[in-house]
């Protein structure tokens, strides 16, 4: 850690730039205060007054400061900026922010590390989280994604346990290996996204060095009505970078907050970190035929089949001017959607589309959609919605609070009407299980043969067995059948990596 670098120099540049004379502090009322660095007492030693109104408002604001911290993807780290369409997509889309080339619309990007607390260090072997959020014409647009274009489960009923199993044990408080390769190997879907974790992918070097992936699979709509398949992609334009094991280690105990801190460096100091974005299409014939389900997020769309398709460039050019106001506050859903982009079948955002938002409700209020960071700017909100706490808008006024009305309230959208789809579905209602009827193996054996290399492959067996050693004996048998489906070799070195473990722990 550089202690000079524009991050530590915040309260010095406070002072230079942004503070003009120094002002008088107030209560939350606005009041001036004479004393701020002494109590009310009854004499010099005596016992304080409950009148002490100055005391009272601070203490019992720190008292209430801290909101609920999100049970997953709880420290991150946030900035502003850009998207830019540069290429045509107008016969996929008719989402406003594609409409023509060269436009721009504002966006929030917040980054995160998946399992850790928000005092947790960055540079853990963890899944990332990209979320961006598009404030367009046509109202916001949430993609939350993460640095990988998998996810380990596809059914969204599973989503609570599989955090569960690697946040802490219930008992003894702590990240616990039996309880992860439990989980891991008891549900073979997650093969795909684990390769990726232990591979040099699970440790990047800071948020800047990353791609980001939606990983679902969404519909888009064009102006004639027309709909398609597709996954979203952003390629960093810094290049991919990552940590090896042992700088990991260093930063932790020395920079534990280096991804933090590098976005806000990177950003103070005029380099703007960007991300081209890119789309697969698929067709609807073509989804109907394709030999894996188009559906499952734990797949990924091979790229010769569907070639990726350049769309624009997000750039972040401002750091936030309060990290709780504009990064803790900002609140993320896959339900926010725009006209001309809808959810796809793929269960897990099925159940995504409900829990986020239920979540942001549970950790910021009913009205989160109020603040500032969340508001979508560029348009205004007409609604049936009113009240709840912290209503802290107009309330819209004496519009009316019921649909339909005589009264002039707000009227449907003829431009939502016309790129609402029509899509048939047909089906007996029934709970699918679907852990071993879709293939989780040939993804995974392609990746491991043909994604790495040879030094990529000898990484990811000791990063796996270096994490999978402290695993009781019959998880680390169960993990290695599974990897031996994958592939023999995988198995095999992954037994002699877990041997030799073993004999250095002796
Ligand atoms: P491609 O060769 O066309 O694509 C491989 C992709 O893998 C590239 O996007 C590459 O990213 C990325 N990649 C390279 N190393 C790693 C790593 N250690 N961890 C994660 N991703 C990595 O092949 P296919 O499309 O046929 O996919 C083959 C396998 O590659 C898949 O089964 C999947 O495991 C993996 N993959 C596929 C992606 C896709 O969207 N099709 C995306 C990411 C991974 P880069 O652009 O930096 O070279």
């Amino acid at each position: 850690m550089c202690s000079r670098d524009p991050a530590s120099n915040q309260l010095i540049d406070y002072k230079t730039n942004d503070s003009e004379v120094q002002k008088e502090c107030t209560t939350s009322g606005g009041v001036s205060i004479g004393v701020k660095d002494a109590i009310q007492t009854v004499g010099p030693r005596g016992p304080a007054l409950l009148q002490d109104f100055v005391f009272l408002d601070e203490m019992m604001h720190f008292d209430t400061e801290r909101i609920p911290e999100r049970v997953a993807y709880a420290k991150g780290a946030g900035a502003f900026g850009y998207f830019e369409c540069t290429h045509d997509i107008t016969k996929f889309c008719a989402a406003s922010l594609f409409e023509r080339v060269r436009k721009r619309t504002a966006i929030a990007m917040r980054f995160s590390v998946a399992c850790g607390e928000s005092g947790s260090a960055d540079t853990v072997r963890e899944q990332r989280g990209f979320s961006v959020k598009f404030y367009t014409d046509d109202g916001i647009w949430d993609i939350v994604g993460c640095n990988m274009p998998v996810y380990y489960v596809r059914d969204p009923s599973l989503f609570p346990s599989l955090v569960h199993a690697q946040k802490r044990n219930p008992q003894t408080h702590l990240r616990d290996r039996d309880m992860f390769w439990d989980f891991m190997t008891l549900r073979p879907e997650t093969l795909h996204a684990l390769v990726m974790y232990f591979s040099d992918r699970g440790t990047p070097d800071g948020y800047r060095h990353m791609h980001g992936y939606g990983a679902h699979t969404y519909r888009m709509v064009n102006p004639s009505g027309e709909t398609y398949y597709v996954k979203f992609h952003f390629k960093t334009d810094q290049g991919i970078k990552n940590l090896d094991c042992r700088r990991c280690d260093e930063l932790r105990s020395h920079d534990p907050d280096y991804a933090i801190r590098d976005m806000y460096n990177s950003i103070k100091k005029c380099n703007y970190p960007s991300w081209s974005m890119f789309i697969q299409v698929m067709l609807n014939e073509e989804a109907k035929k394709c030999k894996f389900n188009p559906f499952d997020v734990t797949k990924v769309w091979p790229q010769k089949d569907f070639p990726l398709l350049p769309v624009g460039k997000l750039v972040l050019d401002r750091n936030p001017t309060n990290y709780f106001t504009e990064i803790e506050q900002l609140a993320f859903s896959p339900a926010h959607m725009v006209p001309g982009i809808e959810p796809s079948p793929d269960k897990m955002l099925q159940g995504r589309l409900f829990s986020y938002g239920d979540s942001q409700r549970y950790r910021l209020g009913t009205n989160y959609m109020q603040i500032p960071v969340n508001c979508p700017y560029r348009v205004q909100v007409r609604n049936f919605q009113r009240d709840g706490a912290m209503t802290v808008n107009d309330n819209q006024s004496g519009a009316p609070n019921y649909f339909p009305n005589s009264f002039c309230g707000p009227k449907e959208s003829s431009r939502a009407l016309a790129l609402q789809t029509c899509c048939p579905v047909a089906g007996d209602v029934y709970r699918y299980m679907s852990g071993d009827t879709e293939d989780n193996y040939s993804q995974v054996t392609d990746f491991w043969t043909y994604t790495l290399d040879n030094c990529g492959r000898k990484r990811l067996i000791r990063n796996m067995s270096e994490h999978l050693c402290e695993a009781s004996q019959f998880l680390q048998e169960r993990a290695v059948k599974l990897f031996t489906a994958v592939h023999s070799d995988f198995g095999r070195l992954l037994t002699e990596a877990l041997n030799t473990a073993r004999i250095s722990k002796l």
